[in-house]
């Protein structure tokens, strides 16, 4: 039988015949398992060779250079921009993986560095991946381990065939290698598997900026030459510091690789806003117009905002979990620390207008189970940190498409008091 487009579209998802398939991939395999119909079957068109890992560009701001896309996935695909959640050990602090998607989110991320020392890669795949573990049937993206192994001061020894660092758990010494990282992306099952970098604290001097941006060029190819799935794309990760040139020189020399997407890296580290903006506002011309681009790590709302006018598509960042199991509520007026004494009797909603489940409760008791300990507080405003950073972002869509978005933009400043 003859299956149209139409109906594929519907029930995968996705539009099969403008996607790479071969015969033989998981990923046909996949998208036939969907279909709930007789073999063999034959489809409308012949195939045309193109990746499933697909960005598509919808509309682009005049006055800034936000744009508005979605990137496909064999997972559905992600609107763009957009946010992900952080589910650091295979959960988004707190919440069940349908709170997690109730809040609006269509793509999380998984941590490398944690789940390869616990539970272990290879009973991560056991488990049916990451997938299977925690029952997320959306896009999800792991980071390559990098950033934890330098960030938190395991590192051992580095040198051009790997970075050793001492475990946290049990002090085991460990290797990882760019093959290695890959190797544990490819067992956790990610939809996209981010490339090794050699991540340097800032500041640094120039010497060792270029060597560790030349060391992730290296390894970025390498981790290329290791992948064997082709249902997971590989992002390759721009370094550089704070120097344009060199983040410039990054960005030209990982374009011309076959890299699915692109991350800016090694930023939010403690530098000032401005200088990540101007870091951020100089690679992004650099990197291909027709992949996603990733500020890996950040940020507050005003620099998801700041991000997307200089053309982020899609951000993580663990503030709104982080700040939520401490009190701390984003709303359209700035942050609410809801354990304040003025909140104790305070019957209004942390957000007017937001639909997520803190919302459905007075201040005054969300600053009770705080006060007394409740678990519950700190799942409900994680839960509206996230639905929060999903509202914004869906904000930010819909004003580029109307072409509104530095209007929305000043908007959004003005409430949260940001000049
Ligand atoms: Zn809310």
């Amino acid at each position: 039988m003859v299956i149209p487009n139409a109906y594929l579209r519907l029930v995968c998802g996705f539009d099969l015949v403008s996607r790479r398939c071969r015969t033989d991939s998981e990923y046909f395999r996949f998208a036939i398992s969907k279909l709930a119909i007789p073999k063999p079957i034959h489809f409308e068109q012949p195939y045309v060779l193109m990746s499933v890992f697909h960005y598509q560009l919808l509309n682009r701001d005049r006055r800034t250079s936000a744009r508005r896309g979605f990137f496909s996935t064999p997972h559905g695909p992600v609107q763009t921009p957009g946010f992900m959640p952080v589910g650091t050990q295979g959960t988004v602090k707190g919440l069940t993986i349908d709170q997690v998607a109730a809040t609006g989110a269509e793509m999380i991320l998984g941590n490398t560095y944690h789940l390869a020392l616990r539970p272990g890669h290879e009973t991560v795949r056991r488990l049916g991946g990451l997938h299977g573990m925690t029952l997320w049937d959306g896009p999800i993206l792991t980071d390559s381990g990098g950033f934890q192994v330098f960030s938190l001061e395991a590192i051992r020894e580095i040198n051009e065939e790997a970075a050793t660092f001492r475990s946290h758990i049990d002090g085991a010494i460990i290797k990882l290698t760019p093959e290695h990282s890959i190797e544990i992306q490819e067992s956790l099952g990610s939809d996209v598997a981010m490339v090794l970098d050699h991540v340097v604290a800032l500041p640094a001097e120039r010497s060792k900026v270029v060597e560790a941006m030349e060391r992730s060029i290296r390894w970025a190819q390498r981790c290329l030459n290791a992948a064997s799935r082709d249902d997971q794309a590989r992002f390759a990760i721009v370094q550089g510091g704070l120097d344009v040139e060199l983040r410039q020189q990054c960005a030209t020399e990982l374009s011309a690789m076959e890299f699915e997407g692109f991350a800016i890296g090694g930023l939010s580290v403690g530098e000032p806003p401005p200088e990540m903006y101007r870091i951020t506002e100089a690679t992004c011309p650099y990197l291909p117009e027709e992949k996603p681009r990733y500020l890996m790590g950040v940020g507050t709302p005003v620099d998801l905002l700041e991000s997307v006018a200089r053309g982020v598509d899609l951000f993580d960042c663990v503030m709104p979990t982080r700040n939520g199991r401490n009190a701390m509520a984003f709303t359209d007026q700035g942050k609410i620390k809801i354990r304040n004494a003025v909140h104790r009797e305070d019957t209004e909603p942390l957000e007017k207008g937001c639909p997520c489940l803190a919302c459905r409760h007075s201040r005054g008791y969300l600053r009770h189970l705080f006060v007394a300990g409740e678990m519950l507080g700190p799942i409900l405003l994680s839960i509206h940190n996230l639905t929060y950073y999903q509202r914004v972002m869906a904000g930010a869509r819909t004003a580029i498409e109307n072409g509104t978005f530095a209007e929305y933009m000043e908007m959004k400043k003005a409430g949260w008091g940001v000049s």
